[in-house]
């Protein structure tokens, strides 16, 4: 696309200039805010801005996320025919909050009054099943998406996968970005918008007393970075610009979701989720007390403590006394386990003590996050914290989008 040079765009080149005038007495400071997402709403560069409309996509191996931004005046200095588009565009989404059958925009994350490359505007946040790909481009087509967008910026998997459908169906083109530095430069641009992005939970054990406390994430480092999507990612952090994958596990949200469907016949995660939080997961695993009578205490293991998942379901007079409950909620605390002990591990041979736990397998998911919570807190004597963020799932989207200048 040739360079743009609408009047938004103009003033944001000119507020670009003037952010960059003082130079020679810049602080480290501001060095590192511009570099870690445009912590000033700015971006560091002399490109143009690309053309509006502005979306940024995570397309994961389950969930494909949406961000778009939707600008607070209308840019001036388009054609006629490009302002209708544009109007219509932001109409379809923003008055709706669901489209088609299976997209959803999260209007609870919605984040206004932000500023993004120069420009104040809203963030959107939607997301649909990767597998819906196609119903998405037919209706990209007929929302007049693909007569004003020649490239979208995308991060995730499905940047490479799709890359011919997107220009076969309707001829974009995808400017692919990194997935791993999109997750930290749009981690960090949320938490600097969003005061109350990053919180923990107190007294995670206690039904009663347990609460989601704000927490400040304005010096972060080092801390962990543990992605929950269809798989695990473990990524170790020491600045906004370095960052490397440290560990891993193939026993995600997608083996969760998977496991659950074969087991209870549920068939969605938000209906795994529903039946997870009614069931009992001492009816399938076998606990240190099934097997001691009580505590080991010598190696201070609890009587409550998972010996062996599902360890109890070779019994078949177990097995024919135990409901879809029960098996959703041992699935959802098997795998939040295991990966809660990977993400220890790797913290303490990282010596990181803050743990960032994201991914949409946390979507709706507060028995996940309290187990994690707990697990983090109990094993590590109270020395490492496990927190979290609102925008759980959408990081990566929204830093590919703010590392995109209008580059083909
Ligand atoms: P990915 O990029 O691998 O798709 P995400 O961070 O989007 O990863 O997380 C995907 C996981 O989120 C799924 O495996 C599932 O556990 C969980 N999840 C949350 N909401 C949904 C949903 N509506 N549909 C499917 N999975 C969901």
């Amino acid at each position: 696309m040739a360079p743009h040079n609408c009047k938004g765009c103009l003033q944001s080149i000119l507020a670009n200039k003037m952010s960059q005038e003082p130079q020679a007495g810049k602080s480290n400071q501001s060095m590192e805010q511009d570099i870690n997402g445009e912590a000033n709403g700015f971006n560091n560069s002399d490109v143009y801005n690309p053309a509006m409309p502005w979306f940024g996509m995570d397309i994961g191996g389950t969930l494909s996320k949406l961000v778009y931004f939707e600008p607070k005046d209308m840019m001036q200095g388009e054609s006629e025919s490009e302002i209708e588009i544009l109007k219509s565009i932001r109409k379809y989404l923003t008055k709706n909050s669901s489209y088609g059958k299976t997209g959803h925009r999260d209007t609870h994350l919605q984040m206004d009054n932000v500023v993004l490359r120069g420009i104040v505007g809203t963030l959107h946040f939607i997301r649909f099943p990767t597998s819906k790909m196609k119903n998405f481009l037919v209706l990209a087509n007929q929302k007049g998406m693909a007569k004003l967008v020649t490239t979208v910026c995308a991060t995730g998997g499905g940047a490479y996968k799709f890359e011919e459908d997107f220009k076969r169906e309707v001829n974009m083109k995808l400017a692919k970005y990194d997935e791993f530095e999109s997750l930290l430069k749009g981690l960090l641009y949320i938490d600097k918008n969003n005061p109350t992005e990053c919180y923990y939970w107190s007294n995670p054990t206690d039904g009663t007393k347990c609460s989601k406390v704000q927490y400040d994430f304005s010096s972060p480092y080092p801390f962990l970075l543990v992605n929950i999507g269809s798989g695990v990612s473990i990524l170790s952090v020491n600045s906004a610009t370095e960052c490397k994958r440290v560990s891993g596990t193939s026993l995600g949200g997608g083996t969760f979701l998977g496991l659950c469907c074969l087991l209870t016949g549920c068939n969605s995660f938000e209906e795994a989720i529903g039946l997870a939080a009614e069931g009992d997961h001492t009816h399938v695993d076998k606990l240190v007390k099934d097997i001691y009578g009580g505590d080991y205490a010598k190696f201070g293991l609890p009587g409550d403590l998972v010996a062996s998942s599902f360890g109890q379901m070779n019994s078949r007079d177990r097995r024919s006394k135990v409901s879809r409950q029960d098996l959703a909620r041992a699935t959802l605390v098997t795998i939040t386990n295991n990966i809660g002990s990977i993400a220890r591990m790797c913290a303490i041979q990282q010596k990181v003590e803050r743990v960032v736990f994201i991914g949409n397998f946390l979507r709706v998911n507060p028995i996940a996050m309290k187990l994690l919570a707990y697990a983090m807190e109990y094993w590590s004597n109270a020395s490492m914290k496990a927190l979290f963020l609102e925008h759980e799932g959408y990081f990566g989207a929204v830093g590919c989008l703010l590392q995109y200048h209008g580059e083909t």
